[in-house]
């Protein structure tokens, strides 16, 4: 499938609703979609690569980043920095390709709170906060404590849903995937 160039594609939603998982489903199917890969932190996870999930990065290479302003927007998420960076996303729109940013929602909100580019923002949420809870514990790679405090900041993130194009609510990804999938064609 071929979605519309010149398109920023904002995923976002509080985490454990599904982002990365809709993103890899959206990237299989769209052959002009890129994937916006963030500069991050935080250490690297068993299975990411770098440079494919994200390019890891020290915090004064960070920094640095930042002074030169080499990021579209950058946000402290969980503890550690994440940012988008500008010149990939050029380069996208340059070849008619539309880009795919997986942030989280105070990054989300600044880029839509400017008109540098035309996005279409996805909000993407479980069907309830216990349902959140459940996923997240599933996942093995966070601790009982964060989990806790990514419940309490998803509440606050939940507030924002209504500042987006689009709301997904994931109860089966293959049906988000169908939903996302309208969206984008009918850009
Ligand atoms: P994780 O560390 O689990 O991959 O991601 C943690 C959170 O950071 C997720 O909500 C993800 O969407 C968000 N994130 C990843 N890259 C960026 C980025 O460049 N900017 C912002 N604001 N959030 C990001």
């Amino acid at each position: 499938m071929i979605v519309k160039g010149g398109y920023l594609i904002i995923i976002s939603g509080p985490s454990g609703s599904g982002k990365s998982s809709l993103t890899k489903l959206l990237l299989d199917n769209f052959k002009n979609l890129d994937f916006s890969i963030s500069y991050t932190t935080r250490q690297m996870r068993s299975g990411e690569t770098e440079g494919e999930h994200y390019k890891f990065i020290s915090k004064e290479s960070f920094q640095d980043m930042v002074k030169k302003n080499e990021f579209l927007e950058y946000e402290n998420v969980h503890s550690e920095m994440y940012g988008t960076p500008i010149n990939p996303i050029k380069e996208s729109i340059k070849f008619n390709h539309s880009i795919l940013l997986d942030i989280d929602v105070k990054g989300a909100s600044s880029i839509m709170n400017t008109n540098h580019f035309d996005c279409c923002s996805i909000f993407i949420k479980t069907p309830s906060v216990e349902i959140l809870k459940e996923r997240l514990l599933k996942r093995n790679d966070i601790s009982e404590e964060n989990i806790n405090k990514r419940l309490g900041e998803a509440k606050n993130e939940l507030k924002k849903s209504t500042y987006f194009d689009h709301l997904i609510i994931n109860e089966e990804l293959n049906d988000a995937f169908e939903e996302a999938k309208r969206i984008l064609v009918g850009l």
